[in-house]
């Protein structure tokens, strides 16, 4: 069951944009659940979300539609709405319901972060690291700790988390970025 304010509608009007990610709530929130007290608590509860509802596009539509989501709607609206001045990198979100700039850094920055992190360890290592996750923690807490825990675990002695460490910290998009 997932529970959500009557006024989302009026801020997303379109459900097509929304209600795919709060189904993945089902998986990541619900059954997995965030420590809301630990660091990277967002990108933790709303970023992976984000992350796999591209992958459901992917899985459903093929791979040109996760292209085409990471670079029209990830890239597009935060080159759009963040300012360079404005860039908060991801450690450094307090809320989503802050500004701006931190709710793009979070549901925008944040899945383009975890897709250098899965093109970095490749697809089979990436699904494998996931289900994993699924299966350790259900009905446990999950934090940004234990995550880079299974990155490294994944992901090329330690090359992947090392990416994923800078990009945590990092202003900006670079043109490093793949998609
Ligand atoms: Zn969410």
């Amino acid at each position: 069951m997932l529970l959500f304010t009557s006024r989302l509608p009026d801020y997303i009007p379109d459900p097509g944009l929304w209600a795919p990610h709060e189904v993945g709530h089902q998986w990541f929130g619900n059954v997995v659940s965030p420590d809301e007290n630990a660091r990277g608590r967002w990108f933790v509860e709303e970023s992976i979300n984000e992350y796999l509802r591209a992958m459901y596009v992917e899985h459903t539509y093929g791979a040109d539609s996760l292209k085409r989501l990471l670079r029209e709607l990830y890239l597009r609206n935060y080159t759009e709405i963040v300012k360079k001045e404005k860039d908060v990198p991801i450690m450094e979100v307090v809320s989503v319901n802050n500004s701006v700039e931190e709710a793009q850094a979070i549901y925008a920055k944040g899945p383009l972060v975890l897709h250098q992190v899965r093109r970095c360890m490749g697809d089979d290592n990436w699904n494998s690291c996931i289900k994993r996750i699924y299966r350790d923690f259900q009905k446990q807490l999950f934090t940004l700790e234990d995550f880079k825990r299974y990155i490294a675990r994944f992901g090329k002695d330690g090359k992947c988390l090392g990416r994923f460490n800078e990009l945590l910290i990092a202003r900006g998009i670079d043109q490093d970025f793949v998609y």
